[in-house]
């Protein structure tokens, strides 16, 4: 996949127009590995380097992959080093974004595979049925799991978030493991491919 960096935003109205194509977000706990992750399945290493760059950082960054659609790659949550000011404006921001953004079809929503999902992770699956935004759950850093931990791990994290395990995509930046399965979740999810 090949991503283009669109613009930065910070409030519903200054987001883009996707000129009809479909949406997709992806959210998670700072330091769960999401950079990593974008970078990865865009295929274009230090990509996501620019959600990274000081000062965009805490916006939301659109990026259109293929011509086909548009990922908006929220803040992190829970980023250590925010003024406590700026924390108070992530949620209103993330939750005007999502209550009000039209071409959202699917949220993309990383957990770590080494910690048990916390009550944001589980507001957010519970969001996504509410609303029905189709939700893509990928575990990150799965090669931090041992084999024998592995199918353990898994149902625990889908029993804290009310999933089915086989809805759990594994995916770890290191190995490469899932970018295949998740490419193709993504395209089905959004209508681009059957
Ligand atoms: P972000 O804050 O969510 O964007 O997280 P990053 O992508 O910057 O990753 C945070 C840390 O986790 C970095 O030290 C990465 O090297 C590490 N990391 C990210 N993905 C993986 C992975 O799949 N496996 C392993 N072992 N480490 C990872």
């Amino acid at each position: 996949m090949h991503a283009i960096f669109m613009t930065s935003a910070t409030r519903l109205k200054a987001c883009p127009d996707t000129e009809g194509r479909p949406e997709l977000a992806i959210a998670g706990r700072s330091n769960v590995g999401k950079s990593s992750l974008i970078n990865t399945i865009v295929d274009r290493r230090q990509l996501a380097r620019v959600s990274n760059t000081p000062g965009r950082t805490q916006l939301l960054n659109f990026f259109l992959v293929d011509g086909q659609f548009v990922i908006c790659d929220l803040p992190g949550y829970g980023y250590a080093k925010v003024p406590r000011a700026i924390k108070a404006a992530w949620a209103p921001m993330i939750e005007g974004y999502l209550d009000g953004r039209t071409p959202l079809r699917a949220v993309l929503m990383l957990v770590d595979a080494r910690r048990a999902p916390g009550a944001w992770e589980i507001a957010l699956v519970h969001y996504c049925t509410t609303r029905g935004l189709a939700l893509i759950p990928v575990v990150t850093k799965i090669d931090k799991v041992t084999k024998s931990q592995r199918f353990p791990t898994l149902s625990l994290i889908g029993k804290a978030l009310g999933l089915p395990v086989e809805l759990l995509v594994p995916f770890s930046a290191l190995t490469r493991e899932g970018i295949e399965p998740l490419q193709l979740r993504m395209r089905r999810i959004l209508g681009l491919i059957e």
